[in-house]
């Protein structure tokens, strides 16, 4: 039980929350006193729930299926101490951009262990991932496996590579974070015969290996059901291709998109449901169509670092519009965390100072940018804020810090990993200087 204003959030915080008489401490370490420190807008990741949650997806489809790899989306959040973590665990990394592999590479990632997804990798983008040696390139499109193949040629070198079609399923998530419908820009459709093509192409390119079959469906997806409908397309597909020549199916994955759980009354899937229904599946769809028995690669991003990452700010102004609004601003906002205004997110909101106060007005909580879109909880019932109190926003850690930008030149935050009392520095925040780091003089 995590009482916040009177309703249990443990759900929500990272596993290690805790109330307090004087607020609440996460790995063991005092929010206001972090805030303190390190200044707000501060972002704090939690080691315990960020291991628990690499462990989790690892070992329960290892539970459920005898061959896994799991991958971490390197997009839901990229640092280097998260790598550290996400290596020592056993993952291999998804990255979708030169930019994420360059910085994978410079802290050392086993290139080999790394996927290359994404709908428009530039032939620079295809050149780097030779020359690092990844592991595979999941090929989108008939433009990138002619490039891939030419360039690859040119290199003298052959790549594994894993098509990524696309299914033609809705997960019924938000219309911005769907990918497996046929009306995306993402993949090789296969209801329109475009994935046949594809397949047939790859498996006969001279400088390429044709290893297995991806697809993603989007995110955050709560229903289980679409991950097996799709998994029955893609097993039909692939059962269809089966004596293609070239093709080695050796390699399965249905993406990631596992949801996590950002509201007290919105629970989720555990990683445990989805393997125990993917996992299952597979063996049954495999055996029924005399398919072997491919490695499974996951690649959940938004399920490892979602509920780990907490988002601290300061309260500053208050308007109240007579019967029509109270808005509460932070200093922080959709420069940091853009989700709110993009996605029509929501996010439970705790007073970190005020945690046994009765929830007993409704505000808006606004950030502090130029956008009056810029609201981070709309509607949010809170003890009666106060300029200087803390807020603490939970199940931050997903796609805030990794969109944020210098919108009105905004600072991004500093982010902190805590555990057992220390809260050790992982990105500094950002100053005026460094905003001035790219002028060139003329
Ligand atoms: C973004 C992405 C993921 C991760 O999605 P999450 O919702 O963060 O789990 C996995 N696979 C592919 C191909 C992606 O593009």
């Amino acid at each position: 039980m995590l009482n916040v204003h009177g309703r249990d959030l443990s759900s929500v915080f990272p596993l290690t929350a805790r109330a307090t008489a004087a607020g609440m401490t996460i790995g063991g370490c005092d929010l206001a006193a972090l805030a303190r420190r390190f200044g707000t807008p501060l972002y704090l990741f939690d080691e315990i729930t960020l291991r628990h949650q690499l462990r989790a997806f690892r070992d329960a489809f290892r539970a459920h299926y005898p061959d896994v790899l799991p991958l971490y989306a390197a997009k839901a959040y990229l640092g280097r101490a998260l790598l550290r973590l996400v290596r020592e665990e056993g993952y291999g990394l998804d990255v979708v951009s030169g930019g994420e592999l360059a910085f994978a590479r410079a802290v050392g990632y086993p290139p080999e262990m790394i996927y290359f997804h994404g709908n428009n990798k530039t032939p620079a983008e295809l050149e780097e991932a030779l020359a690092a040696g990844i592991g595979r390139v999941v090929v989108d499109n008939f433009v990138e496996l002619e490039t891939l193949d030419r360039l690859a040629g040119a290199r003298g070198q052959r790549v594994a590579v894993v098509l990524r079609v696309s299914p033609g399923i809705d997960p019924h998530t938000h219309s911005k974070t769907t990918t497996g419908i046929v009306d995306s820009k993402f993949g090789f459709t296969i209801a329109t015969g475009q994935a046949s093509e594809a397949l047939r192409q790859a498996a006969t390119a001279p400088n390429l290996d044709l290893v297995g079959i991806h697809s993603h469906l989007g995110s955050p997806i709560f229903e289980i059901a679409p991950y097996l409908e799709a998994l029955a397309v893609v097993l039909d597909f692939v059962a269809a291709h089966r004596d293609v020549p070239g093709f080695a199916f050796r390699e399965i994955s249905p993406g990631g998109g596992f949801a996590v759980q950002y509201l007290a009354s919105t629970p989720a899937p555990t990683p445990s449901d989805y393997a125990a229904a993917i996992g299952p599946a597979l063996c049954q769809g495999l055996e029924a169509r005399r398919l072997g028995q491919p490695r499974l690669f996951i690649e959940p991003g938004r399920a490892i670092v979602g509920r780990a990452g907490v988002a601290i700010y300061t309260v500053g102004a208050r308007k109240t519009i007579p019967g029509v609004r109270t808005y509460v601003s932070v200093d922080g906002g959709m420069a940091d965390n853009i989700r709110p205004a993009l996605y029509d997110a929501r996010y439970e909101v705790a007073v970190v100072n005020r945690l046994a106060e009765p929830a007993s007005e409704v505000i808006t909580l606004a950030g502090k940018y130029c956008e009056s879109g810029d609201i981070l909880a709309r509607d949010i019932a809170l003890p009666p804020l106060q300029p200087g109190d803390l807020v603490a926003l939970p199940v931050a850690g997903a796609y805030a810090p990794a969109m944020a930008s210098n919108y009105n030149m905004a600072l991004k935050p500093a982010i902190v990993l805590v555990r057992d009392g220390e809260a050790k520095l992982i990105r500094r925040r950002e100053t005026y200087e460094d905003l001035l780091r790219f002028e060139v003089d003329d």
